[in-house]
């Protein structure tokens, strides 16, 4: 497991953060840091055909060593990590043998991991942690996610008894400000489908995510003297409150859970003569996503209706765009890839926890372009910020299931 840790921790001391705000992809030239060194380091260990394209896009073959006919499956993984929370001078520590009590980050700053606010620590008892030093992230998110990639690949190579068909392996820049599968050619990738290695504690299989939409809603206004402003002055930050209070009661993230979907005001920025609202839009059940545009779309045009004399257009200007699908729907029709996954976890003695995602992944827009691709466990705990931790114990079960998802496909 040592080897594992160890290059876990070669790639988090590189930092790869993402940027939102640029245009390039990566969107960080530092990405390329880590990708340079991960093409050497698939190519050291006998993949074949590594190649990184222009964009910092990373595909390696592992071929075949069975003579029938087997589907070619992939596995991702993204190597930036979240611009949320500093990933520069990562400074990892480990907790050999943790013992379930609080896990000091840094003294200094009294910054303590510990199980009375984080519980899952303490089914973790007597593993291995990797945490922070209380400064960065961990940047297991998803750099654990390639450790196993990488480490399974390099399993199967060293074991040519364990028998496997094609599998290719893909990393990728830039999926924390979601455009990690942007530019992701699918078909040179060449895959049958594939598994994100992205989700969090040891067991998650996820193949449900969010409809997704955003929605811009701009409202004007008229200034008028607010002395002589009956009847003629028109509050633009008005009209959006009223907006904002056709919304249905209780449908939004703090309120919601499970399946259940959303609006989310997220910004909200007026002035008498103009406001723009923005908002996302979510829910798993295609229907009710749709009902929900709909609805916005409806509340608009109530609002334009009862301006249509005073303002003379349109008072309400509602632009929604959509972001990304449920995968289920591509997923569903080759529900057999989820069930392969599943059937690894049960042999290797892992529960599988499947769940609705409350967001997307990079494996939804992948779906949609004609690589179905469920998100299976990385084992890291707290993505995004300090308390960012990952079990080596949890990275060697994802190494596993890699494993046993390439046995068991060539069973097929
Ligand atoms: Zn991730």
């Amino acid at each position: 497991m040592q080897h594992i840790i160890d290059r876990f921790i070669s790639y988090v001391i590189i930092d790869t953060e993402s940027d939102a705000s640029s245009p390039t992809t990566p969107s960080t030239p530092k990405q390329w840091d880590l990708a340079n060194k991960l093409v050497e380091e698939l190519k050291s260990i006998g993949m074949q055909d590594v190649t990184i394209d222009d964009k910092a896009y990373i595909m390696a073959t592992l071929p075949s060593n069975v003579s029938h006919h087997v589907p070619t499956i992939g596995f991702i993984s993204h190597f930036d990590t979240s611009p949320d929370f500093s990933g520069a001078n990562v400074k990892p520590q480990i907790i050999p043998n943790y013992d379930g009590k609080d896990i000091v980050l840094n003294a200094e700053k009294n910054i303590i991991l510990s199980p009375s606010y984080f519980k899952d620590l303490l089914q973790y008892k007597g593993q291995t942690l990797i945490t922070t030093d209380g400064t960065t992230l961990l940047g297991a998110d998803d750099k654990a996610g390639i450790t196993e990639i990488v480490s399974a690949m390099e399993f199967l190579i060293q074991n040519p008894d364990i028998k496997h068909g094609t599998i290719k392996v893909g990393f990728t820049p830039d999926e924390e400000i979601g455009r990690g599968a942007h530019h992701f050619d699918v078909e040179k990738f060449g895959a049958d489908w594939a598994y994100t290695m992205d989700g969090s504690q040891v067991g998650e299989l996820e193949y449900e995510n969010f409809n997704a939409a955003g929605a811009k809603i701009t409202f004007k206004g008229k200034s008028v003297h607010p002395g002589y402003a009956k009847g003629k002055m028109i509050n633009s930050m008005l009209i959006a409150n009223d907006f904002i209070n056709q919304l249905p009661k209780g449908e939004t993230p703090e309120e919601t859970k499970g399946y259940e979907g959303f609006f989310h005001v997220h910004h909200l920025n007026g002035t008498i003569e103009e406001t723009v609202l923005e908002l996302i839009i979510r829910d798993h059940n295609k229907k009710k996503f749709e009902k929900r545009k709909e609805l916005i779309e409806k509340i608009a045009r109530k609002i334009n209706k009862k301006f249509a004399k005073q303002f003379g257009e349109d008072i309400v200007i509602a632009e929604i765009a959509d972001q990304y699908y449920n995968m289920k729907e591509k997923v569903l029709p080759v529900k057999y890839i989820v069930d392969i996954a599943e059937k690894a976890m049960k042999e290797l003695k892992i529960k599988p926890l499947i769940k609705p995602i409350r967001g997307g992944t990079d494996g939804s827009q992948l779906s949609y372009k004609g690589l179905p691709c469920p998100n299976i466990f990385a084992g890291g705990h707290n993505f995004h910020g300090k308390y960012e931790y990952v079990p080596a114990e949890s990275m060697q079960k994802a190494v596993d299931v890699i494993v046993k998802i390439a046995e068991l496909t060539a069973k097929l």
